[in-house]
């Protein structure tokens, strides 16, 4: 069986070199526990987080450990009653090509409703962060004017087509030019911004939410941050969801300069983790599987193949090179 580890703590952006590829022996499952060859794993920003070695709403990974984190997969062998071999299943034993583990620790999955991969993206927990941050968090309303940031991702993405469903108007950012069309031509975006053309992010965004935002859904932080703040209408919310912005910056960056502004336009800021809201699922999916349904949801994927690439696959995040939900397809 192999598997990926955590070879060194990355120091700002993460090498190749941080990460190593072992192989071990496979375990036999015990009474009451699953084997799984995994299907697709998942690679997410929140990882990046985890390799730092401090207290944190996730534990942290260990240097010489294998890492973990969302995966799809089939059962081979159950010694349990509830799973049969040939099941589809979700768990959080990713980066290996083979997981056991305690029965409680796997979720069975539809795959005649869904590929097994939409359980880790548009269905699964991205899917679900985007239909947190705007209904839960940021409280959206039909015709709300809603800026989406990293809009070409996997959350933003999703995000930016649930907004779009409710009848909202939407400018999204991105950082390429395919990004920015596939959002505008496939996604229905109002208007795009690609962050790293446009010159003066406040100008570009003022031009492109010329009435104001009610809404901001933040997944970068940083001058997106500032941008959205500068365009906020009287009474308007931001779901701060990531910052993935500063996730490699070696110091913290300072705070927006003008956050003076969530006084003075009485604007209400609310971070969230996804995780604590789970309750929202059953009606998440519902309603994302009909839109999915309807055509009206367009899934985005970018896929690495083989588990010895899922590093670069994590990387990628970082520069930029996935559109919609990064992904890894083992063999
Ligand atoms: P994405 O699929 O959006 O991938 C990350 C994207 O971020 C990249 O493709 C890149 O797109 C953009 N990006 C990377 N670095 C920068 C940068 N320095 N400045 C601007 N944009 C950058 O990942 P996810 O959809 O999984 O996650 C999106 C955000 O949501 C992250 O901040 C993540 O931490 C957060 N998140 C929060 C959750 C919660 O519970 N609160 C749950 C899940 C995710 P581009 O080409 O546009 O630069």
């Amino acid at each position: 069986n192999r598997e990926i580890r955590l070879a060194s703590r990355p120091v700002g952006m993460p090498t190749p070199d941080d990460f190593a590829l072992a192989e071990t022996p496979l375990r036999q499952p015990a009474e009451g526990e699953l084997l799984v060859r995994n299907l697709w794993m998942s690679v997410d920003p929140y990882m990046r987080g985890q390799m730092i070695d401090q207290k944190s709403y996730v534990t942290p990974f260990q240097v010489g450990e294998a890492l973990y984190g969302r995966a799809v997969g089939v059962v081979v062998e159950s010694r349990h009653k509830d799973f049969a071999p040939g099941d589809h299943v979700f768990h959080m034993l990713g980066w290996r090509d083979y997981a056991v583990g305690s029965w409680e620790g796997f979720e069975k999955i539809d795959v005649e409703q869904a590929p097994a991969q939409a359980y880790l993206g548009v269905l699964g927990a991205p899917g679900l962060t985007a239909y947190t941050g705007l209904f839960r968090i940021a409280g959206l309303k039909d015709g709300d004017s809603v800026f989406v940031s990293a809009a070409a991702g996997a959350v933003g993405s999703v995000a930016c087509q649930l907004a779009k469903a409710h009848g909202c108007r939407v400018v999204g950012s991105a950082g390429s030019d395919e990004k920015c069309a596939w959002l505008r031509d496939v996604a229905g975006v109002d208007a795009v911004i690609n962050y790293r053309t446009c010159g003066d992010l406040n100008a570009a965004l003022a031009a492109a939410a010329p009435d104001g935002l009610d809404v901001y859904f933040d997944n970068v932080g940083g001058d997106h941050l500032e941008a959205a703040l500068n365009q906020m209408k009287v009474f308007g919310r931001i779901a701060l969801c990531g910052m993935i912005g500063g996730y490699n910056d070696v110091a913290p960056a300072p705070g927006p300069s003008n956050l003076m502004l969530a006084i003075s336009r009485s604007l209400k800021l609310q971070g969230f983790v996804v995780r604590h809201h789970m309750d929202l699922r059953p009606r998440f999916r519902e309603e994302t599987g009909a839109l999915i349904r309807a055509g009206k949801m367009h899934v985005q994927e970018t896929v690495e193949h083989g588990l010895e690439n899922a590093p670069a696959a994590f990387l990628k995040l970082f520069t930029g090179d996935n559109t919609g939900k990064m992904l890894v397809k083992l063999d």
